[in-house]
C-alpha cells in the first residue's frame, strides 16, 4: 500500500471512529476468575475489590440524565461481572437509567452454569444481552449459550478467542514520550469508554493501570485531561471530546496491539510493559 493509500484509510479510519455511536461501560470490578496474559484491565493483578452499588447508581444516573439520549449501548463489564455480589440490582439500575438502549453485560461465561434464578429473571425481565467471550480453555462454551437462551435471554459471542492470533497485547513505554496524537489515530480501544468509581476515563488501559502501578511500582501517571468526573460531565459532547482526542495518557501506549496468541499471565511486568 502507497503513502497515499494510507493517509486516505487513515483519514477514513478516523473519520468513522467519530462518527460511531457513544456507548458506554461501567466496570465492576477488575477481579477475575481467569488469567489471562496482557489483560487489558490488569486482572491477574487485581485486588477482589468490587463497585460499591451507591457508586454505580450515582454514577449511571448522571450521565442517564445528562447523555443518556445520545448513548447507544451501555455495559456491565470486569474482571469477571458475574462474580459481583450485587448483579440483579446492577442489572436493574442500568435499564432504570438507560431505559430504551441496548444493554449488555460481558462474560468470560465460567460462571453461567452456576448462577441463580434471580440472576435469570433480572436479566430477562432487563433485556440484557449475555456477551460472552470464548477462551482456549475446558469450558462448554456451547452449553452455557444454549443455558442463556432456555432462559429466554438474549445472548452474543463477542470474540473467540480460542483461536490462534486473537487476543491483542496493547503495551506501555514507561518512558511516555511517545506522539500521544499518532498513538490515539492507531487505537482502536479508544472507544472503550470506561466509568470507573466516579471518573470517566477513555479506555481500560488508562482507567486501570493503579494495578500494574501497585504490582510493579511502575509510575503511569494520570494527568490533567486524561478522565472526566462523573458529576462534572454536562452533555454527550463532553464524552464524545474525551473519547475523541488524544489524552496525555495516550503518550505511554505502543500502538496498533500485537496480535498474539492467548496464554495464562504469568504476572511478570513485561506482559503489559515494554522497555521496562
Ligand atoms: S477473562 Fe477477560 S477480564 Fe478475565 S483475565 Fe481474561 S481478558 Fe481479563
Ligand atoms: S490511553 Fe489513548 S492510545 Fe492508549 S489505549 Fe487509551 S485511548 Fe488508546
Amino acid at each position: 500500500m502507497n503513502v497515499i493509500s494510507k493517509i486516505i484509510r487513515a483519514v477514513r479510519h478516523e473519520r468513522d471512529m467519530r462518527r460511531a455511536p457513544l456507548r458506554v461501560e461501567f466496570v465492576l470490578s477488575d477481579y477475575c476468575n481467569l488469567n489471562c496474559k496482557g489483560c487489558t484491565h490488569y486482572s491477574p493483578l487485581a485486588p477482589k475489590e468490587f463497585e460499591p452499588l451507591e457508586t454505580l447508581s450515582r454514577t449511571m444516573s448522571h450521565i442517564g440524565q445528562v447523555a443518556g439520549k445520545d448513548i447507544s449501548k451501555a455495559y456491565l463489564i470486569g474482571g469477571e461481572t458475574l462474580l459481583y455480589p450485587h448483579l440483579e440490582e446492577a442489572m436493574s439500575l442500568l435499564r432504570k437509567n438507560f431505559p430504551t438502549q441496548e444493554l449488555y453485560i460481558f462474560t468470560n461465561g465460567l460462571m453461567i452454569p452456576r448462577m441463580s434464578d434471580s440472576f435469570w429473571d433480572s436479566a430477562r425481565n432487563n433485556d440484557i444481552i449475555v456477551v460472552i467471550t470464548r477462551y482456549p480453555i475446558k469450558f462448554d462454551y456451547d452449553s452455557a449459550i444454549e443455558l442463556c437462551r432456555s432462559k429466554g435471554v438474549r445472548t452474543e459471542v463477542f470474540a473467540d478467542r480460542s483461536e490462534t492470533q486473537t487476543f491483542f497485547r496493547y503495551a506501555l513505554d514507561p518512558k511516555g514520550c511517545r506522539n500521544r496524537s499518532i498513538a490515539h489515530l492507531k487505537c482502536d480501544n479508544r472507544g472503550c469508554l470506561s466509568v470507573i468509581g466516579d471518573k470517566l476515563y477513555p479506555c481500560s488501559i488508562s482507567g486501570c493501570v493503579k494495578h500494574l502501578n501497585n504490582a510493579f511500582a511502575t509510575k503511569f501517571e494520570h494527568r490533567p485531561g486524561d478522565w472526566l468526573n462523573v458529576e462534572d460531565i454536562r452533555s454527550a459532547a463532553d464524552i464524545r471530546r474525551l473519547r475523541d482526542n488524544p489524552v496525555p495518557f495516550c503518550s505511554y501506549c505502543i500502538l496498533p496491539p500485537k496480535s498474539v496468541s492467548h496464554s495464562p499471565s504469568q504476572r511478570k511486568i513485561e506482559e503489559w510493559v515494554e522497555n521496562s
